[in-house]
């Protein structure tokens, strides 16, 4: 029987096999299964080489190992390549082992749904980690006019800017499209403002903000952003459109969004 997983270290949080157990019900991939891989950083490589023989078809891939997923991998998409890791690996029929990215077009599917189009935009992304660069990648790739990088220690934030063809900045302008690739606002409570460069005032109408960062009840920055007026997009949209995308590099059919959507609890965008 077909096998799917996601390999993490920690990874019992992951609401990533509710989704995909849900997506495949509702297509009716009966007897495939998803299930959480705990993998400890040094068994990495030699567990996920062992996983094809298991049955495994593929595998989500969380932190920490993005970047040795890339690394262990026969081939690779051209996302995965440029952004230097995969949170996709699919085990081909003759053994190779594929690694994509889905986070970068995970992204400009959920901003598409919500009706934005980078192209010609501001951007600003927050945060210069593996969601950062994923996310610099796609909205440069989808034809931003200016992406901006703000990151906690500044040397990432140019070395990303440098390698992606963004601009790191200490202090950022208003954009139109606001991303948080920071872990700011996982914990609650509201450091928000005071971890991140942003006045709340500045997330008015005809501003999009997408928080990477999904916690029940919502985010403190998405709060503020939908009050004074602009679109926002949660973190469990990015988490569905991802996760579709790799569904649909495993087994072919069109993933089945809204089951994987009310799987999670992702809240509708607006
Ligand atoms: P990562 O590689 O560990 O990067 C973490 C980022 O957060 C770094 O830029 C770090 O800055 C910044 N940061 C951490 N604490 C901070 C603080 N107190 N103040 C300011 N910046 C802080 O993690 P990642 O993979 O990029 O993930 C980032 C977040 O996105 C996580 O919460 C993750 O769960 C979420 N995510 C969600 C999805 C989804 O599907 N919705 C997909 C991927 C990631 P420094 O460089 O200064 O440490």
């Amino acid at each position: 029987m077909p096998r799917l997983g996601v390999c993490g270290w920690p990874v019992a949080h992951s609401r990533s096999p509710a989704m995909h157990e849900a997506a495949l019900a509702a297509v009716g991939l009966e007897g495939w299964s998803y299930q959480k891989l705990p993998i400890p950083p040094e068994l990495f490589a030699e567990t996920v080489r062992a996983l094809p023989a298991a049955g495994f078809r593929g595998v989500n891939v969380t932190i920490p190992h993005k970047e040795a997923a890339l690394a262990l991998a026969d081939a690779a998409s051209v996302a995965a390549r440029e952004i230097g890791a995969a949170n996709t690996l699919s085990f081909e029929r003759d053994g190779a082992i594929h690694a994509d990215n889905t986070d970068a077009p995970g992204l400009i599917e959920a901003l598409a749904a919500a009706g934005w189009n980078p192209a010609g935009r501001a951007a600003l992304v927050l945060g210069a980690g593996g969601a950062g660069r994923a996310a610099v990648w796609a909205l440069a790739r989808a034809g931003a006019a200016r992406v901006e990088v703000w990151n906690r220690t500044p040397e990432r934030a140019r070395a990303l800017a440098d390698e992606l063809g963004a601009w790191a900045v200490g202090e950022p302008r208003e954009a139109e499209i606001v991303v948080n690739c920071t872990s700011v606002g996982l914990a609650g409570g509201d450091p928000t403002f005071k971890a991140l460069p942003l006045q709340a005032d500045s997330l008015g109408a005809g501003s999009c903000v997408v928080d990477m960062v999904y916690r029940d009840g919502g985010t403190r920055l998405l709060e503020a952003a939908r009050t004074r007026g602009a679109d926002v997009i949660d973190g469990l949209e990015i988490l569905v459109a991802q996760g579709a995308a790799s569904f649909e590099r495993w087994t072919g059919r069109t993933a089945p969004r809204q089951a994987m959507r009310a799987a999670v609890g992702a809240i509708a965008s607006t």
